[in-house]
């Protein structure tokens, strides 16, 4: 459904709404747990008591056989639709550690590497080299300056980093310098379309610059650049859906994606899921409409293949969920970004359910808050990016479409 349609049937006033994420908790089943899936094992009183008087269904995040990031999971949920509203790699890494992008920012992602006298690639990750030396590299780095542009390199993780140039006239039509295997040299800067002659001058100065800084160093002694991504503002959720929205998320990717949507960050404390419910709380003190709470770890322990850790996790999310009513929430929405099957150790395209509380809904059709149960729930299979209506719709926040 188009979305400016949604934007222009959108009141400023109505109910409030919690969205609340378990990053990656749909799956598929565990052997371990007889063929269930940890939703299915896991003991969710609370969660089963919300989806008898609520509306289950199931959400694709971004379509049928796509499996998302958790930057286009949540921007879906976020209610823009992540195949139009692209969010690059680079910047998904500035702002996965907390960098503030601006309007106009280039990002990309920094690999350091090794390459021999001759400049040809040993090792893309230079043996995956520590943190503590990757800062290390990070702060040499630093001093480079280019006329008119402000360079602002900044550590990620082992031999991850990532660079941001700031100034006019940047495009991110820059084809990566990694080469994508050992035994070739990195590749030239060049660029993919026309308009991004300045970038690419900017970025081979910052690698020319870079490669005499590192290449008495060992054994991080080059860098490959990859994932160039222009940073543009998003129309924020005020100005789409005249929401006063916030975000509680406790890890840095979470908290600059919601910032792109224009989100207000409350800081949780102590930093876990009580924290988390007290932010929430304030939130609405303060008059915010939309609050936005990210739970990680049910990601984690998927990516990790730890069925029993993620079944637990699940439980922990709800024995908070009376803390989450007590917030005095119109609507409450449970859902996930994604999948994160535990067999797969890894993000999956399979739906994830979504669970709408409050406002006039279709209840008593289902019982659980399970994949199974999803699948058949009064509100469907529909895309994450419909979400956000459907949410404006039982809030009240939405006027009737024509007479
Ligand atoms: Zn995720």
């Amino acid at each position: 459904m188009a979305t400016d349609l949604v934007s222009r049937l959108s009141l400023d006033h109505g109910g409030s709404i919690l969205l609340a994420v378990m990053d990656g908790v749909g799956d598929i089943p565990i052997p371990e747990f007889g063929g269930l899936t940890p939703l299915e094992k896991a003991k969710t009183p609370n969660l089963d008591k919300l989806t008898q008087s609520g509306a289950l269904g199931q959400q694709l995040p971004v379509g049928r056989g796509i499996t998302p990031g958790s930057g286009p999971g949540h921007l879906a949920l976020f209610g823009y639709d992540p195949v139009k509203y692209l969010v690059g790699r680079g910047a998904l890494a500035a702002l996965g550690i907390g960098f503030k992008l601006q309007h106009g920012d280039l990002a990309a992602r920094i690999n350091f590497c090794t390459l021999d006298d001759a400049g040809v690639i040993l090792d893309r990750r230079a043996g995956r080299i520590s943190t503590e030396l990757c800062t290390e590299l990070v702060e040499a780095l630093k001093p480079i300056t280019i006329p008119g542009v402000e360079v602002f390199v900044e550590p990620v993780k082992e031999h991850r980093a990532c660079v941001i140039f700031r100034g006019p006239g940047l495009s991110e039509s820059i084809h990566d310098t990694d080469p994508g295997l050992v035994g070739e040299k990195p590749l030239a800067v060049i660029a993919t379309a026309s308009g991004a002659e300045r970038a690419v001058e900017v970025v081979a100065e910052f690698i020319s610059k870079a490669s005499v800084i590192l290449r008495d160093k060992t054994p991080a002694n080059g860098l490959l650049l990859r994932g160039f991504a222009l940073h543009e503002d998003l129309p924020t959720l005020k100005d789409r859906f005249k929401l006063n929205p916030a975000a509680v998320a406790l890890y840095p990717m979470y908290r600059g994606v919601a910032s792109l949507a224009g989100m207000e960050q409350y800081q949780s404390e102590p930093a876990d899921l009580s924290g988390e419910i007290k932010a929430a709380k304030n939130a609405v003190k303060d008059g915010k409409d939309f609050v936005f709470l990210h739970h990680k770890y049910t990601d984690s322990s998927g990516e990790d293949g730890d069925h029993e850790r993620k079944a637990t996790e699940i439980e922990k999310f709800d024995s908070a969920i009376p803390g989450l009513l007590e917030c005095g929430f119109d609507v409450i929405c449970i859902t996930g970004d994604h999948s994160t099957p535990c067999p797969m150790k890894l993000h999956s395209w399979h739906p994830v359910p979504v669970l709408i509380y409050g406002g006039p809904q279709r209840t008593g059709w289902s019982t659980r808050f399970t994949e199974r149960e999803a699948a058949s729930g009064a509100l469907g299979t529909f895309q994450g990016h419909e979400l956000m209506s459907l949410l404006l719709a039982a809030a009240g926040r939405l006027a009737k479409f024509g007479a």
